[in-house]
């Protein structure tokens, strides 16, 4: 026996069958969800029955097999590994399903703002395997039931990937950017036809609140009145009070 023959590198694969379309499809093994590449179903592979194979090529080769020539083949698969895929799979993570106390109304507000909370969080900048997101679902009390299907509404709408059929990353928005940075405006010309209108001198307080009104940041205003005093346009005859020249 060769040392370290009881550590084993090699990954198996499982294969099952999606239990919505009925195609044949695979994962490593220790995964416990993965994207169907037919119909976009997210298959809970614990629930599946499954096939192991060695290798994802050997996977690969009985995935085409099985799709071509029906659930047979598969079956005789099947009883071939029954043992190993036991041993194999991954011991089940409490959904908020089992956890939540009796009498304990399900909380519908704010799911979709949780579920895109988490995704900010985890699926932001990098992939995030989708057996990650079921077991945040207890931290963030949403049902994984209900996840699924908010996660194919998002890939449906373009704001969610799929890199690999079992992980989600989320795509990055137009809107956010220009959230993130709120535009300047100048408003310069605009500050000294106010401070003409109230006589030639006006307070700094006064002329926030009145570009604050209608909408312009406070550090555009303050921007624009550093800009006309630097210009000479206006000066400051004592402390929050400024005058035109
Ligand atoms: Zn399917």
């Amino acid at each position: 026996m060769k040392a370290g023959a009881g550590v084993r590198l090699v990954i198996s694969f499982l294969v099952f069958a999606c239990p919505q379309c009925k195609h044949f499809t695979n994962a490593p093994a220790g995964q416990r969800h993965r994207r169907c590449s037919y119909c976009g179903k997210i298959i809970d592979i614990t629930k599946a029955v499954c096939a192991v194979f060695d290798t994802p090529d050997a996977a690969a080769a009985a995935v085409r097999e099985f799709n071509a020539r029906g659930d047979n083949e598969f079956q005789a698969a099947v009883e071939r590994s029954r043992d190993r895929v036991r041993a194999l799979m991954p011991s089940t993570v409490l959904g908020v399903e089992h956890i939540s106390s009796k009498g304990e109304a399900p909380m519908h507000v704010g799911k979709r703002k949780m579920l895109m909370e988490m995704l900010e969080k985890e699926a932001r900048d990098k992939p995030c395997s989708l057996d990650r997101i079921s077991e945040l679902c207890r931290e963030y009390r949403l049902e994984w039931f209900w996840v699924e299907d908010e996660l194919a509404k998002l890939a449906d709408s373009g704001l969610l990937v799929f890199p690999r059929p079992w992980t989600v990353q989320l795509v990055q928005s137009s809107e956010k950017k220009t959230e993130e940075a709120p535009k300047k405006t100048d408003v310069s010309h605009e500050i000294l036809a106010v401070i003409r209108e109230a006589g030639g001198t006006s307070s700094v307080k006064e002329i926030l609140s009145h570009f604050g009104a209608k909408g312009v940041n406070q550090t555009s205003i303050e921007d624009s009145l550093d800009k006309l005093m630097q210009s000479g346009a206006i000066f400051e005859p004592r402390p929050g009070v400024v005058s035109i020249v």
